[in-house]
Parts: structure tokens; C-alpha cells; sequence
């Protein structure tokens, strides 16, 4: 997360221009604080994010979600369930179209 490191520097920077005498004393202190936090908050989701990502990788690529084998990356399915989900959520359309349009015996 480049943002929460730019926040810390940021706030790094007010610090060290406040020490150094380049901003008035204490007119860092409302700011600092928050973005502090901030950053802090910010570069902890991106620690987060980062712990999460080889999961998420391994849910997006490479697996079927239904049995496990290999796949093509980005895809769910494999080609017998990609085929299998096709039918069922053809098969449910079909049953939806029909009852909606009212089948005779
Ligand atoms: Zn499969």
C-alpha cells in the first residue's frame, strides 16, 4: 500500500519540519495524530491485503472450485463442471421460462 507509507512519511516529514523549526510549534499536532493512525490503519489493511493475496491467487487461478483439478488461469471450473454448470443453469432457466410462460400439460 503506497498510500499508508506515503501517509507515514508524510507525517514523518511534518515531524521532522516541526523539529526543525520550518512550521510553527504545535500546528503539526492536529494533523499528525490522525494521519498517523491513517497510515498506520492503511499499511496494515496492506500487510492484510498481502497475507490474503496467495489465498485469493490460489482461488482465482489454477483450480477447479469443484473438484480440484487444473485449470486455465481465471477460470472456476474445469471443463467437465464449467459444462455441468452450463447444463444446470441451463436447465434452470429453462424451468424458470417455461413456468413464467405457463407450460400446458
Ligand atoms: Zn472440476
Amino acid at each position: 500500500m503506497a498510500t499508508g507509507a506515503g501517509l507515514v512519511a508524510l507525517t514523518i516529514a511534518c515531524w521532522v519540519a516541526e523539529a526543525a523549526g520550518w512550521l510553527a510549534a504545535g500546528s503539526t499536532d492536529r494533523l499528525s495524530q490522525p494521519s498517523a493512525k491513517l497510515g498506520v490503519v492503511l499499511l496494515a489493511a496492506g500487510l492484510a491485503l498481502r497475507l490474503v493475496s496467495p489465498v485469493r491467487r490460489r482461488l482465482q487461478s489454477g483450480r477447479c472450485v469443484r473438484c480440484g483439478s487444473a485449470v486455465l488461469p481465471g477460470h472456476l471450473y474445469c471443463s467437465v463442471h464449467l459444462q455441468d454448470n452450463v447444463n444446470t443453469w441451463r436447465d434452470e432457466t429453462r424451468e424458470q421460462a417455461s413456468s413464467r410462460l405457463g407450460r400446458r400439460g
